[in-house]
């Protein structure tokens, strides 16, 4: 048995999803003739409440896309310390956008509409614009943690009021709204716009969404194709989406099921210093002075089982679609015989 929790992105199509994909309808999708990636786009949007889709290859293009269309040279963001947009795209809101971030130690990578306020700069002509702000929906740094509704919906009119855009980072959205019960369009209702990916807990083999207004979209498009992410027939990719759309959410939370058991072991256990609190499909975990972490992955790799380094003395676990009760039995029984 091998087992890898080092992502939700290690997944592999299931049968399903690949019959799915072979028998997508497509066409050359630069041309808007794609109807499969069509299907998608406006199927993301109308779950969201959103007037427009664009698919892409990944996250950080749809992410990297989004903050590009907001913002001018100079401006400056507002985001988490955490932020996948600022740790993991490489440095790409410098490079792609001529934009600096002003980053915020939130609460477990959450902001509030009070943290944002204090950093948004007067209009000084030595201070850098302020002109977006961008939140994180599960925090992946912050072990899977979700946002409450109303905290979002405060911040959204903090932005309304100071004439800043919202975008959400919603790599792992579909995590966070299972988990707190909120529903897609509520959560729609708060951004000027979303990015989904379909690559994590979802299981597609590639691809993510982002979503906007019909003006929004119109710039994010011609972005795309300058970035390199203009698909020919892609509607293979798309239709293994909309697959994953139709069938991969409602399950999500056998994922959660499954990580809260790792947490409750790890918890057990003598060479755990610390877990976070494990609200979706992450835990994160430091460890004593017992192991290393490289001691650590190593001991598990030995019992074919892959775990991340997230950090000083820290792991990372991420359950997903490929990982069964089973894998889960022998997941505990590794971790208690250390
Ligand atoms: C995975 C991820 C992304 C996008 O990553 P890609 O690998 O580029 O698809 C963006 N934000 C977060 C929080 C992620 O976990």
């Amino acid at each position: 048995m091998y087992i890898d929790l080092r992502s939700d992105t290690v997944t592999k199509p299931t049968k399903a999803m690949l019959e799915a994909m072979y028998s997508a309808k497509v066409g050359d999708d630069v041309f808007e003739e794609d109807e499969t990636v069509i299907q998608l786009e406006t199927k993301a949007a109308q779950l969201f409440g959103m007037e427009a889709g664009l698919f892409c290859p990944s996250g950080t293009m749809t992410n990297q896309i989004a903050i590009r269309c907001h913002t001018q040279l100079g401006d400056e963001l507002i985001c988490d310390e955490t932020a996948h947009i600022y740790n993991y795209e490489g440095g790409g809101i410098a490079s792609n956008s001529g934009v600096q971030a002003r980053l915020i130690k939130g609460d477990r990578g959450q902001l509030t509409a009070t943290m944002i306020k204090d950093c948004i700069n007067a209009d000084y002509d030595w201070l850098a614009k302020t002109t977006l702000v961008c939140l994180e929906n599960t925090v992946n740094k912050a072990g899977g943690s979700v946002y409450a509704l109303q905290q979002i919906a405060d911040i959204k009119q903090l932005c309304e009021k100071e004439h800043l855009k919202l975008h959400l980072d919603g790599a792992r959205i579909f995590n966070a709204i299972i988990q707190a019960n909120y529903s897609v369009s509520e959560i729609g209702k708060q951004f000027h716009s979303i990015s989904v990916c379909l690559s994590k807990g979802l299981g597609a083999p590639v691809g993510s969404v982002l979503l906007g207004a019909n003006t929004f979209i119109k710039k994010a498009r011609k972005i795309r194709k300058v970035f390199g992410g203009g698909m020919r027939q892609a509607g293979y990719l798309a239709s293994a989406g909309i697959y994953a759309l139709d069938n991969h959410i409602a399950r999500l939370k056998d994922d959660h099921e499954r990580a809260k058991q790792i947490e409750n072991t790890l918890l057990s256990l003598n060479y755990i210093e610390q877990v976070l609190p494990v609200e979706t499909n992450i835990v994160v975990f430091k460890l004593t002075d017992k192991y290393t972490t490289d001691e650590f992955v190593e001991q598990l790799a030995k019992h074919h089982i892959k775990v991340s380094v997230f950090g000083k003395q820290t792991i990372r676990m991420v359950t997903h679609l490929d990982f069964t009760d089973d894998m889960l039995g022998e997941t505990k029984k590794q971790l208690q015989s250390l």
